[in-house]
């Protein structure tokens, strides 16, 4: 079965902005943008994203 596109966070009570996603991407598939009031959200690329999962697996909160 193909693998889906991760999801780093579903609600942004459960991103903490920490960039540990952004900084193991081997891909650079993760790109942080600053919301309305200036906190850093992951954003994944689809097309450069090769669903090895490193940005779930090092995430503090899951
Ligand atoms: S699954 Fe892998 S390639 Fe895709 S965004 Fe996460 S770390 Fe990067
Ligand atoms: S690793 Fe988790 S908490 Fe940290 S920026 Fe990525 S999604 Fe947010």
């Amino acid at each position: 079965m193909e693998k889906i596109l991760p999801v780093l966070y579903k609600a942004k009570n459960e991103c903490c902005g920490c960039t540990a996603c952004f900084a193991v991407c081997p891909k650079s598939a993760i790109t942080m943008i600053e919301d309305e009031e200036g906190f850093e959200y992951p954003i994944i690329n689809a097309a450069k994203c090769v669903k090895c999962y490193m940005c779930v697996n090092v995430c503090p909160i899951k």
